[in-house]
């Protein structure tokens, strides 16, 4: 049975049946009978990771226990919930696991957690988010290397663990009740931050924008509810945040809709969700680690 998955109920209704039919039969379904998968909705949890393998090809996959079953299906494709499996499997551990996504655009919402903005000398309880944005050019994968800027530039980077979501479908001025249709899933975020930058600059555009700045994945999960998700960032071993989203000051569907008003939103585009207490620098020989409950551990070296 644990070699049937795919995203459709329906679908997986019928493949089971014919599990149970093949397994009685003596028979097994095989991976490259995962296709075709089409899907009218993502409700069901998927482990969504790209990667690059040993031919340095570029694919999407999903993981399962410690293997991914290869798909051919691009990004677009992926959510629209069309996950067309290619028959190859390969172990997680002999992949390079990339970026889960190229958005067009990283949105931030700061001071999100009433306990963060205070540590930072932000605002609590904010009515409206507070925002802005990070550039592709900053985002790194799971294992990469957060580098330092020159001391002269900064000598305050600090980390931020956070959940991000990934928006599946194109939006513009979305309601507050449709905004979780428009969400793929969820992944890990690392905002890393010059906090001296963005104290002393008028804008948080430097402070948030380095290379390096935005640790993202390692992958998206997607069917789970983001309202409690617990929140753990350790450097070198020693937790040094430990939040939930569940004490997030604004409501994830009102972020949605609200910065949807200000601009589409695309398929691939990731909203950082915001950092709890307990932000704090790093220095060059570190290791950073954010675990967010049922997506999985974003870990990073700093440089
Ligand atoms: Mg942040």
């Amino acid at each position: 049975m644990e070699k049937v998955r795919v995203v459709n109920t329906i679908e997986s209704v019928l493949l089971n049946e014919q599990n149970l039919l093949d397994t009685a039969c003596g028979g097994m379904i095989s991976s490259s009978e995962r296709i075709n998968g089409v899907s009218a909705s993502l409700e069901d949890s998927q482990k969504l990771v790209r990667y690059q393998d040993k031919d340095e090809k570029i694919y999407y996959g999903v993981i399962e226990g410690d293997t991914i079953f290869q798909l051919e299906s691009g990004f677009a494709e992926i959510a629209q919930g069309v996950f067309n499996y290619d028959g190859v499997e390969v172990l997680l551990n002999d992949v390079k696991i990339l970026i889960p996504v190229e958005p067009t655009k990283v949105v931030n919402f700061g001071w999100t957690f009433a306990g963060h903005a205070k540590e930072t000398g932000g605002t609590a309880n904010l009515k409206e988010p507070f925002l802005f944005l990070k550039p592709q050019s900053a985002l790194i994968a799971d294992q990469e290397t957060i580098c330092l800027p020159p001391i002269d530039l900064t000598n305050k980077v600090e980390l931020e663990g956070e959940v991000a979501l990934v928006i599946g479908k194109s939006g513009k001025n979305i309601k507050e009740e449709d905004a979780l249709d428009y969400v793929l899933g969820y992944t890990v975020f690392n905002d890393v931050t010059a906090r001296d930058l963005t104290k002393s600059d008028p804008q948080f555009t430097r402070g948030k924008g380095f290379d390096t700045f935005g640790p993202i994945g390692p992958w998206i999960v997607t069917g789970i509810d983001p309202t409690n998700l617990k929140i753990v960032t350790t450097l070198n071993g020693k937790v040094v945040q430990d939040g939930n989203t569940a004490q997030m000051s604004l409501r994830i569907p009102f972020l949605i809709s609200w910065i949807s008003k200000v601009m589409t939103l695309e398929p691939g585009d990731v909203l950082a969700l915001g950092s709890p207490s307990g932000s704090c620098p790093m220095k060059s020989g570190d290791v950073v680690s954010v675990e967010v409950e049922h997506i999985g551990k974003l870990t990073n070296y700093v440089k």
